[in-house]
């Protein structure tokens, strides 16, 4: 077992009204910015990231240890 710092962001983060209990944690940021999209194209019928919300995304994660 070792610990690991892991990258989080809760869409409530990001969109506090949103209502929407989503959370993921990545490796990297790269990852996670790619697991906000998909989820977003699937559940907030978003296509694209517009570059603000990336901005806002980037502001909003935070690093938490994860033990694995
Ligand atoms: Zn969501």
């Amino acid at each position: 077992m070792a610990t690991k710092q892991y990258k989080q962001l809760g869409c409530l983060d990001v969109q506090p009204a949103g209502g929407c209990g989503f959370q993921v944690r990545a490796e990297t940021e790269a990852e996670l910015l790619q697991l906000v999209a998909t989820h977003a194209k699937q559940c907030h019928k978003l296509e694209s990231i517009p570059q603000e919300m990336v901005t806002q995304v980037k502001a909003a994660i935070k690093t938490v240890p994860v033990t694995v």
